[in-house]
C-alpha cells in the first residue's frame, strides 16, 4: 500500500466486476472509497438482477487472471478449494465444427461469473477503507470544471427507495457496467457530451446447468469451444450459429452455452440443446446427459458500445469511468472482463507513478482510451462505427 494518499474520497458507482476492481486498486492511494451498488451485493454467489449476462459462460483470458493474482494474492488457489476448476493444458479443448484446433499452452480458471465476482467483492469488503452502500446513483455534482460529488438514493431491502442525498468525492469512477448515464449526466450539467460508438453485433446466448456426472477435480477436459464454421442455420436456430461452449463450473454443474447470430429469439428447449449436443465432441455430449439444474438462461446482445472521451480538455477532472461502462466487446471473444482488469491496471499504474486522480484524471483517461482503443479496433474491426 503506498504511504501518501493523494485523494480523500473516492465514489465507485456500480460494484460489479469492474467497480470491484477499481475500489481495488483506489484503496491502495485513496483514503476511502465508497461504492455504490443498486443490487443486494450480499445475496452471495449468485446471479444478480442487475447483471443478467452472469447467468451465461464467462471466460476469463488467462492475462486477466493474472491481473486478479496480483491484486488478491491465492484467489485461484482458493476458488479452486471451493470448487472451480483449473484448466492446464490438456483440460481445455477449441474446436472448430468438432475438429480439434490448436489453443496456447495457458491455465485458466473456470467458474461462473458470479462465484469469481463473489470472490473479490469478499475481499474487496475486507478492505478497512472500502465501504459498500446498497443506492442507486442519480446524478453528480459538479464544482467548476471538476465533479465534487454524486446524487444517491438508498435502496432498502425491498428494492425501494429513500429520498436523495448527496455523497461528497473528490474522485467519481463511473463502473455502471454498457447502459452507462455518465453522458448524459454530463449533458445534464452542461457538459458536451462525447459521440458514442456502436457496432452491430446481434448475438444470442442460450445457457443450460446440468449437474455433473464425475467429481470436481478429476481427469479430462473441463473447458471447450467449439466454433461452428460451416453450420446450418437450423443446427441451433440462429440465422448465422456461432458457437457452443461448455464449461465444468462450481457445484458439480456443467454450463453449456450455445451462441448464434441473428434476430432469431425463441426459447431454446432442453431437448434441443441436447439434440445439438449430442452432434459435438464428447465433451459436450457428456454435459448434456446429466440433469438440468434450474431455468434455460437467454440474452441478446444487441451492439457493441464504446464511450471514449476525444476531447479530454473539455472532460470535468476528477471523474473518470471504466469497464464496459467505456467499452463493451461482442461477448464471444471473451474480452470484457480483460478489458475491465486491464482499465483497472492502467489506473493502478497511474496513481503508483505519483497520479492524482483528482487533478490529473484527463491524463489517465488518455492513457485508458489508447488501451481500450486498441481492443476496440481488434474486436470492431474498425474505430469510426456509427
Ligand atoms: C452474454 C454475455 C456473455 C459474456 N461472456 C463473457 C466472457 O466469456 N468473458 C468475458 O471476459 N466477458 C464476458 N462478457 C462481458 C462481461 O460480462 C462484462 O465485460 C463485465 O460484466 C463488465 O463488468 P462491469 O462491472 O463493467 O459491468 P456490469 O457487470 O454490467 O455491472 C454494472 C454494475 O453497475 C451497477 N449499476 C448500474 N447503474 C447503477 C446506478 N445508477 N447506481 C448504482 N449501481 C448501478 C449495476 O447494478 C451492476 O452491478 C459477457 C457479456 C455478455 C452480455
Amino acid at each position: 500500500m503506498s504511504g501518501e494518499r493523494t485523494v480523500g474520497t473516492a465514489c465507485v458507482i456500480g460494484g460489479s466486476f469492474a467497480g470491484l476492481l477499481v475500489a481495488r486498486v483506489l484503496a491502495d492511494h485513496v483514503g476511502r472509497v465508497v461504492v455504490l451498488e443498486r443490487d443486494d451485493r450480499d445475496h452471495g454467489p449468485l446471479p444478480r438482477p442487475s447483471v443478467p449476462q452472469g447467468r451465461h459462460g464467462h471466460f476469463l483470458q488467462p492475462a486477466g487472471l493474472d491481473l486478479l493474482e496480483g491484486w488478491f494474492p491465492g484467489l485461484t488457489a482458493s476458488a479452486v478449494a471451493l470448487g472451480a476448476e483449473l484448466a492446464s493444458p490438456g483440460r481445455h479443448q477449441l474446436y472448430a465444427d468438432g475438429v480439434p484446433v490448436d489453443f496456447p499452452d495457458v491455465t485458466m480458471l473456470i467458474a461462473s461469473r458470479p462465484f469469481l465476482e463473489h470472490q473479490i467483492y469478499r475481499r474487496v469488503r475486507a478492505l478497512p477503507n472500502v465501504e459498500f452502500r446498497r443506492a442507486r446513483a442519480g446524478g453528480l455534482r459538479f464544482r467548476g470544471d471538476a465533479v465534487d460529488g454524486v446524487a444517491l438514493r438508498p435502496v432498502e431491502d425491498g428494492g425501494g427507495e429513500h429520498p436523495e442525498q448527496v455523497l461528497a468525492a473528490d474522485v467519481v469512477v463511473d463502473a455502471t457496467g454498457r447502459n452507462s448515464p455518465l453522458f448524459r449526466w454530463l449533458g445534464q450539467a452542461g457538459f458536451p457530451v462525447p459521440a458514442v460508438l456502436r457496432h452491430p453485433v446481434n448475438i444470442g446466448y442460450t445457457t443450460a446447468l446440468f449437474a455433473r456426472r464425475h467429481t470436481a477435480g478429476g481427469p479430462g477436459v473441463v473447458c471447450a469451444l467449439d466454433q461452428f464454421v460451416t453450420s446450418e442455420p437450423s443446427r441451433v436456430g440462429g440465422d448465422r450459429p456461432a458457437g457452443a461452449a461448455v464449461y465444468a463450473v462450481e457445484g458439480n454443474l456443467w454450463q453449456l452455452v450455445v451462441m448464434a447470430y441473428g434476430r432469431d429469439r425463441r426459447q431454446v428447449t432442453i431437448d434441443e440443446l441436447r439434440a445439438l449436443a449430442a452432434a459435438l465432441p464428447e465433451v459436450f455430449r457428456e454435459a448434456a446427459r446429466g440433469r438440468p439444474v434450474g431455468e434455460i438462461a437467454r440474452y441478446f446482445y444487441r451492439a457493441g458500445v464504446y464511450r471514449p472521451v476525444v476531447d479530454a480538455a473539455s472532460f470535468p477532472t476528477g471523474l473518470l469511468a471504466v469497464g464496459d461502462s467505456v467499452a463493451s466487446f461482442d461477448p464471444i471473444r471473451g474480452q470484457g472482463m480483460y478489458s475491465v482488469a486491464r482499465q483497472a491496471s492502467i489506473i493502478a499504474e497511474f496513481m503508483a507513478g505519483g497520479g492524482n486522480l483528482a487533478t490529473g484524471s484527463r491524463d489517465c483517461i488518455q492513457a485508458r482510451d489508447a488501451v481500450v482503443g486498441e481492443l476496440w479496433a481488434e474486436t470492431e474491426g474498425a474505430l469510426d462505427l456509427g
